[in-house]
């Protein structure tokens, strides 16, 4: 980590998920420190409304549609701001989508393939996207949003889990494969957060998940999270847990991976129950 923090003003950030939650939070935080914004999500009319405001504010901001599942549409985000302002200084990777269901209900569709197109492959193809343009420059900054469910697998989130440690994996090998042409590379791992994530997830919330959210009512608000990430922008590092004492959580599963197994298990097995009471 640097001892001075590197000054934003005037970087472009490339930021996908800006429609709403931390993506919409750091967009806006950005854009006080100076940078130039690009919105980028598939609700336009909201990154519109966003764009818009930061520009009343005195701020540049500009809103790209895009669908991260979509190849055709990740080149036209990229070519987009590399038109209007001819380079990428950041690239903020936060686009995610989840689900909180036992693994027997996922749906192929929708909880496996899309999940993964869009947490992992969807993340993967922008960064690829983008990565030429800092290699040419040699500088440039790839923020990934992975989660706490990057760092400590549990049931009900067995897909999000898969999605998120892969973009952990990425996130890591990448770092130490672009450290030495000038590219920086950090993973971000916040915990539980109040967003909309929540209300995308779909599905009904199950009996098990009520029974976790109950006991774990921890969320930090959206903003929290985002500030921490223009810190990071501000301070490059390899990673950040959010709140930071989830570290303390990761290293236990690190350290005593039997004895989380154990806790996890018994968690599965009264829940499992629930689940078998509520179909009868
Ligand atoms: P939100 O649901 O508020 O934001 C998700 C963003 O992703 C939206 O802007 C949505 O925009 C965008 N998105 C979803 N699918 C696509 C797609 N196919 N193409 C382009 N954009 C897409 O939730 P959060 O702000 O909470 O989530 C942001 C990230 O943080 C996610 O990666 C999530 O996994 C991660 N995270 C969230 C935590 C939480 O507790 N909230 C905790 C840890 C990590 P649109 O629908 O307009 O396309």
């Amino acid at each position: 980590m640097s001892i001075f923090p590197i000054s934003l003003k005037d970087k472009v950030v490339l930021i996908t998920g800006a429609s709403s939650g931390f993506g919409e939070d750091a967009a806006r935080l950005f854009a006080r420190e100076g940078c130039r914004v690009v919105l980028a999500a598939r609700r336009l009319d909201r990154l519109q409304a966003m764009a818009d405001k930061i520009q009343r504010e005195g701020g540049e901001a500009l809103a790209v549609p895009v669908d991260i599942t979509n190849r055709a549409d990740i080149e036209n985000m990229v070519q987009t701001t590399l038109v209007v302002y001819e380079q990428i200084d950041i690239l903020f990777n936060n686009a995610g989508i989840g689900r909180v269901a036992w693994f027997e209900d996922h749906t192929p569709e929708r909880d496996i393939e899309l999940l993964i197109q869009v947490n992992l492959i969807g993340l993967m193809q922008v960064t690829r996207s983008v990565l030429p343009h800092m290699l040419a420059r040699r500088q440039g900054h790839i923020i990934n949003m992975s989660s706490m469910a990057g760092q400590i697998a549990a049931p009900l989130i067995t897909s999000y889990n898969a999605s998120k440690f892969g973009v952990r994996g990425f996130t890591d090998a990448l770092r130490r494969e672009v450290a030495p042409l000038g590219i920086k590379v950090s993973g971000i791992y916040p915990g539980p957060a109040a967003t909309e994530f929540g209300q995308h997830t779909g599905g009904s919330i199950t009996a098990a998940y009520r029974s976790v959210r109950s006991r774990f009512n921890v969320r930090m608000s959206s903003e929290y999270v985002a500030e921490r990430v223009v810190d990071v922008a501000k301070w490059p590092r390899r990673s950040l847990i959010i709140p930071w004492w989830f570290r303390l959580l990761s290293t236990f599963d690190t350290l005593f991976p039997v004895a989380v197994d154990w806790i996890l298990y018994g968690f599965s097995k009264k829940n499992h129950k629930i689940k078998q009471d509520d179909l009868t």
